[in-house]
């Protein structure tokens, strides 16, 4: 899994203090199985194990992991502690969205930049998390992404075609989203406020709530999230020993 990296990130001169925030307090019920799928074991560790690793491994300053208010006791004594993770600060209650998990996460840092990560995508490498963090602190905020391969249909509710977009416009978007910490927490909060609906990522709430433009940087193919039960067996392939 690469080399234990430490690498201090400054902005004029100063040293920045680097958060993360792995979700993990979906239900997972596109995986139609009886462990949470964040919790399934994927090589022997359970999957939400891959990315605290990374951030750990990367040496991001602190780690909030939000999970349900069921499942904290479990990730602090079977995960946090059994491994070891020196870097999780809290692990906190999520809600209902993924945007309420992350607002609740976002409670609880006290860095400068903040990378917010699907708990649900283990092969997270050393140089995403790099370029996530430098794009946050070149852009303000970053989400990591790559060019789709098919052509994509917007379709109506008769799954009839309406519109066929230019290909050469359209990114997949993964995580982690990477954000300078005031100017997302002053977006997430101006959401809240409002009560907005179907926000289905961070940069959605930068895009519609905030002050800075997105930027994508490259990802990687292989940075999938686990949704449906073929996914396994891909990302093992993906994962090395
Ligand atoms: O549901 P989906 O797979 O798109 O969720 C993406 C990530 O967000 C997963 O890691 C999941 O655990 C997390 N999530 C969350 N709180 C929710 C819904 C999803 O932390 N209410």
């Amino acid at each position: 899994m690469g080399l234990k990296c430490n690498t201090k990130f400054k902005i004029r001169r100063k040293i920045i203090k680097i958060s993360a925030i792995v979700l993990a307090a979906g239900s997972g019920s596109r995986m139609q199985s009886s462990k949470k799928k964040q919790f399934m074991e994927i090589k022997g560790k359970p999957l939400v194990w891959y990315s605290l690793f990374a951030f750990e491994k990367y040496g991001v300053d602190e780690i909030i992991l939000v999970t349900g208010s069921e499942d904290i006791d479990f990730c602090k004594k079977e995960i946090v502690e059994k491994y070891n993770f020196t870097k999780v600060k809290d692990i906190v209650a999520g809600g209902k969205e993924r945007y309420e998990s992350v607002y609740n996460g976002l409670k609880h840092i006290s860095g400068d930049i903040v990378l917010i990560h699907d708990g649900a995508r283990p092969v997270l490498t050393n140089e995403i998390i790099e370029r996530g963090i430098n794009g946050a602190i070149k852009d303000n905020a970053c989400v990591v992404g790559v060019p789709v391969k098919d052509t994509i249909k917007i379709v109506n509710e008769n799954n009839e075609v309406v519109d066929t977009p230019n290909r050469n416009t359209l990114w997949i978007t993964q995580t982690p989203q990477c954000f300078k910490a005031t100017m997302i927490k002053e977006a997430y909060q101006k959401m809240m406020a409002l009560n907005a609906e179907n926000i289905t990522d961070d940069a959605m709430v930068m895009e519609q709530f905030g002050h800075a433009k997105v930027k994508f940087v490259e990802g990687d193919y292989k940075n999938i999230k686990v949704t449906t039960p073929e996914d396994i067996s891909v990302v093992e392939s993906f994962l090395q020993d």
